[in-house]
């Protein structure tokens, strides 16, 4: 009575990023399409080593992917936008579809991309016609299940579904068409192709195979719930099939899923526990049950005894029929914490990275099968991380108080807005339309070097300092020049805007190689938060004075809001995410205090990451956002009337977020709207959002310069959302990714477009 042992995806990346950093040759031509494919093959190897290596009953194939694997799944059913259908599909292709080029053959408008439910991942989004067919051409997954078969081990490919592939696109309008059409038509024709892949993968002697369906966490339409049972109806006859759902519970759709056929189901025990006795009462004599208990999204090392204790009945129950395994795929986590030497030995104890998670899987599953020095081993195992719930080192007793005393009053500002805007507009003295920047300045090469040498150690504090105020004073000089209202420091000491407060910051440790895949070849490394957070000493007081002390126009501190530090980080389970969220925001409003008290009279506090926070069912969106909001507002509520609180966000899609938008009470809000061409301010403006915004009025990601007329025309279109008084002038976020000659020239024309229209006025 053996538990079979899985995982749903390694991270493909490579421990070193190798797989970034073949990719980026490759595109810069420095390298030939085999030595990148010889890079991927030696990862595929590498991983499904470290699977076979602690003891996985199977290898996962169809997770490597060269730049995302929903992409992948589109080149694999030959299905890419109509644009870029020209011949046989190759790697070149996919990179066209990701890119818009690549080192072979016609540039074309890249598809767009999206996150990945509720992670920081991106995909590549499908597009759908109505004529569009599939084709099953590329051969890479079944090269892939033949390149792991040749080596020796038992294969399970993993396939995203039908119906999530479906849903995960979009109906790609034709131009001045309304053409009605439905993507989920093409389920049909779509499910031929799955059928030719399912069989050819029985060829290849495979015996399972597991089917992606995120989508069964969401709350689904009628029409979409039941797709999953014609669709399923279809695919047979192939491999066994296991039925995989990750991310949230899917008991809401339960008594539909056990109607499938196939052949097992897979949930996601981490972000929802409390399913499985439901689960495991409602599953088919003939299913097994994949227990997805080793948390895929975070770093922390598994309680395996507490795991034990609870799978125990259930394994008693199912018998062979349980199998044990992550919760998803691991491509959310660091692949091996082995690397990190740097890290204090006692917190090290308390985490675990892919290759880790894996030996949990397998130790778990032999202690589950009766093998008593396994289970004395989880009983080990899992000392660290129990002794942490009590330890000095995770709970600060000043911190709990603080944070237990939180009122409802202590996240208002003294006045309501409208008087607040009267007492600001007298302080600030701004013109009609003032005109500011997002924060970040150009990251030049100097910058990023003398920022790596001093924490290298290759440069002294002293220096350091120096040098970042050269930056900060030269940034100043030219937006006075430029002539800007509402000037930045710049950013140059900031390598990241979540990083550089996860160091500052008590409670965060930072990894060394934590690198987990963003999107294509990007990735990021977000730090741990390991216990109660609070604020040392000042973050950006120094730069933000030095700055302000510099020029007699007002300096704009800024600060990342507690939502998106606690969004771009690995959090800690044992607290709930509001909790972590109000600690930030505590130590958040002393630094706004400690900015004030210094004079900075405006702060900004970026929440580019509420939005992408949102549960993933609708029905529970509404609590999320009510302490998301409460957080943002007790960081900035020690800002005196006077003191003017911006807040900067991101997103494509205000509508149905908008009255917690306007909740927050920012007395300013800048917001992307460049390539909308202001079509996001309808949502303030149906609101009818009280307060001020700055539209972003233009796009930074292209290093086309705006022309005057071009930005003129965009704040008249956005003066008929919004009143002129209420309207800020501002580019759209990200400057630091530009030049100076760019920014310089654009940004002249930005405030000559604001004085033009003054006039007018
Ligand atoms: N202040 C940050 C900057 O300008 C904001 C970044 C963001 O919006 N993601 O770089
Ligand atoms: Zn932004």
């Amino acid at each position: 009575m053996t538990t079979t042992t899985h995982i749903l995806g390694y991270p493909r990346v490579g421990s070193q990023r190798e797989l970034k950093f073949a990719q980026e040759k490759y595109w810069r031509g420095e390298i030939s399409q085999q030595e990148l494919k010889a890079v991927g093959h030696e990862l595929r190897l590498r991983h499904w080593g470290d699977q076979a290596e602690a003891g996985l009953d199977f290898v996962s194939a169809g997770d490597f992917a060269w730049y995302d694997h929903v992409l992948g799944t589109s080149m694999l059913l030959g299905h890419l936008p109509k644009r870029h259908r020209h011949g046989f599909p190759d790697l070149d292709t996919l990179f066209r579809v990701a890119r818009g080029k690549a080192p072979t053959g016609c540039a074309c408008a890249a598809s767009d991309m999206t996150k990945w439910f509720n992670t920081n991942y991106h995909y590549i989004v499908p597009e759908f016609s109505a004529d569009d067919e599939f084709n099953v051409s590329w051969q890479q997954l079944f090269e892939e299940v033949a390149e792991a078969k040749d080596s020796g081990k038992d294969v399970k490919p993993v396939l995203v579904g039908p119906v999530s592939y479906l849903w995960l696109g979009k109906e790609k309008e034709e131009l001045g068409k309304e053409t009605g059409f439905d993507r989920l038509s093409l389920l049909p024709r779509l499910l031929v192709a799955y059928q030719q892949i399912l069989t050819k993968l029985q060829k290849l002697g495979v015996q399972w195979v597991q089917i992606d369906e995120p989508v069964l966490a969401l709350e689904l339409p009628k029409a979409w719930r039941d797709a999953f049972k014609i669709a399923y109806q279809v695919i047979q006859g192939g491999p066994k099939l296991l039925l995989t759902t990750y991310f949230d519970h899917i008991t809401h759709h339960l008594d539909k899923i056990v109607e499938l056929k196939v052949d097992g189901l897979h949930v996601d025990l981490s972000t929802a526990p409390q399913q499985l006795e439901e689960v495991v009462a409602a599953l088919p004599q003939h299913w097994v049950l994949s227990a997805g208990v080793i948390n895929g999204r975070n770093v922390w090392r598994a309680d395996l005894s507490a795991q034990l204790a609870r799978l125990a009945p259930v394994k008693a129950q199912l018998g062979d029929r349980l199998w044990v395994g992550t919760s998803c795929s691991l491509l959310h986590t660091p692949i091996d914490l082995e690397l990190e030497t740097e890290l204090d030995p006692t917190v090290r104890e308390w985490l675990a990275f892919a290759k880790q998670k894996c030996r949990e899987v397998t130790l778990l599953a032999k202690a589950l099968d009766g093998d008593q020095t396994a289970i004395d081993e989880c009983a080990r195992y899992s000392a660290p991380i129990k002794a942490r719930a009590t330890s000095d080192l995770v709970n600060n007793p000043a911190v709990r108080e603080r944070t237990a005393a939180i009122t409802d009053a202590l996240a208002e500002r003294q006045l309501p807005y409208a008087e607040r805007a009267r007492v600001q507009r007298e302080s600030l003295g701004l013109p009609l339309l003032p005109t500011t920047t997002i924060g970040s300045f150009p990251q030049t090469n100097e910058i990023r070097t003398q920022r790596r040498d001093f924490k290298a150690g290759r440069l002294s504090e002293q220096d350091y300092t120096t040098a970042m105020k050269g930056h900060i004073a030269d940034a100043i000089e030219r937006q006075q020049r430029l002539d800007l209202d509402v000037l930045v420091h710049g950013e140059p000491e900031r390598n990241d805007m979540v990083e550089y407060f996860a160091e500052l910051l008590e409670g965060f440790a930072v990894t060394r190689f934590g690198w987990v895949q963003s999107y294509g070849s990007r990735c990021v490394k977000p730090a741990v938060i390991v216990s109660d957070i609070y604020r040392a000493t000042p973050m950006t007081v120094e730069w933000t004075h030095y700055a302000q002390s510099l020029t007699n126009k007002t300096v704009k501190g800024m600060l990342t809001g507690p939502v998106t530090i606690l969004g771009w980080t690995f959090p800690r389970e044992d607290l709930t995410r509001e909790a972590i969220a109000n600690q930030i925001a505590l130590a958040l409003r002393d630094e706004v205090a400690d900015l004030q008290d210094k004079g900075i009279k405006v702060i900004q506090i970026d929440e580019p990451a509420i939005r992408e926070g949102l549960p993933l069912k609708a029905s529970e969106w509404q609590t999320y956002l009510d302490w998301a909001v409460k957080a943002f507002k007790i960081s900035a509520a020690s800002a005196e009337s006077e003191t003017q609180i911006h807040t900067h966000m991101c997103y494509s899609e205000f509508n149905d977020i908008i009255q917690s938008v306007a909740a927050l009470d920012a007395d300013v809000i800048t917001i992307e709207t460049s390539r909308s061409d202001m079509e996001l301010l309808k949502a303030f403006e149906e609101f009818a959002y009280p307060n001020e915004i700055g539209p972003g009025v233009y796009d930074i990601h292209s290093p086309n310069i705006p022309t005057v007329d071009h930005v003129v025309a965009l704040i008249e279109k956005a003066e008929t959302l919004v009143p002129a008084e209420r309207l800020w002038i501002n580019p759209d976020c990200g400057l630091k990714t530009r030049n100076w000659e760019e920014t310089e020239a654009a940004l002249t024309n930005m405030v000559e477009a604001a004085k033009q229209l003054r006039k007018q006025w």
